[in-house]
């Protein structure tokens, strides 16, 4: 038994020196990657479910690598953040977004709001509200165009800063929006605490939405509804896949949403052509 056990301590050490390796490897290679210009911005629309229109964009990072090819977020972000990589790499994202946006606006195309994944390292930076303003400033777009999306988990640490600097923000004129609203396990006080202007329903909720004849169907993702509408914030479905998901939201007065049942995150490209059908009805 003894010698069973040590053999899956070697292999356990190995798989985890296996997976810090990675890590490693891919660290390095996100090093380069600025300056190497692997990086882009994906547009996924947000859709009025009233109309149907296309109303705003989240901006989405993605990294295409030479060899490995598209590396998604979910892989590299965490990588980026631990290295403190993500400070460069999300000010090119916030750069590339407004002036993406801004070029739009002087082609003629309809004016929409970006929205802009902030991660924690980078809203506890001393200098954000200042990196904002001049990126704003270089590329000419408003601020009113402008939503930043963080998670409930960056407000529950260092909340007197967070809160400051989001004021700040706010005072702007850009937008604040909470991402995955109802995954941080924190307290709803903060609700009152914080200036933001969104919540964003998070897919895990919307997916429950099925109705499968559960009794508990959908019941978040009403509650979050009705949280926003009495607290005056807009709410915005996030990951809605299915015509069922969308008419149980509209239903109850959710008027914004996310999701493949309307695009995936697509290239500049495919989103200016959107953006041109979007001008033309
Ligand atoms: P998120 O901000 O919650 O973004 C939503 C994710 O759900 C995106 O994945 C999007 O492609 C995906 N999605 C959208 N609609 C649907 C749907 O109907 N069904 C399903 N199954 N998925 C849908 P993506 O682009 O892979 O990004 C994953 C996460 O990586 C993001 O989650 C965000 O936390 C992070 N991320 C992405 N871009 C950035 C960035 O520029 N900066 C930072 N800090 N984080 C980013
Ligand atoms: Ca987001
Ligand atoms: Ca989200
Ligand atoms: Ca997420």
């Amino acid at each position: 038994a003894k010698q069973q056990g040590r053999n899956t301590w070697q292999l356990h050490t190995t798989a985890m020196n296996q997976h810090a390796a990675e890590r490693l490897l891919m660290e390095n290679h996100l090093r380069k990657a600025l300056e190497r210009r692997e990086f882009l911005v994906y547009y996924q629309p947000k859709i009025d479910l009233m109309t149907g229109d296309l109303v705003g964009m989240e901006a989405l990072v993605r990294w295409n690598h030479s060899i490995w090819g598209l590396v998604s977020p979910a892989k590299f972000i965490p990588v980026a953040e631990d290295s403190g990589l993500i400070q460069p790499i999300g000010e090119w994202v916030l750069r590339t977004a407004c002036d993406q946006t801004k070029r739009w606006q002087d082609a003629g195309l309809p004016p929409m709001r970006i929205a802009v994944n902030l991660s924690a390292h980078q809203v506890e930076q001393a200098n954000l509200v200042e990196t904002v303003q001049s990126i704003l400033q270089e590329t000419g777009l408003e601020p009113r165009y402008l939503e930043l999306e963080l998670t409930e988990s960056i407000l529950m640490q260092n909340t007197e800063t967070v809160n400051m600097t989001l004021r700040r923000l706010r005072d702007m004129g850009i937008s604040i929006a909470i991402d995955d609203f109802g995954t941080g396990y924190s307290s709803l006080s903060y609700l009152h605490r914080f200036p933001i202007t969104c919540l964003k329903i998070d897919q895990s909720f919307v997916r429950r939405i099925e109705g499968n004849g559960d009794r508990t169907d959908g019941v978040i993702a009403k509650a979050v509804i009705a949280l926003a509408h009495n607290l005056d914030l807009e709410v915005v479905a996030e990951g809605v896949e299915e015509k069922s998901q969308m008419q149980f939201l509209r239903d109850e007065g959710c008027s914004l949403a996310q999701g493949f049942l309307f695009s995936k995150p697509v290239p500049r490209e495919e989103f200016e052509i959107l953006l041109t059908k979007a001008g033309t009805t």
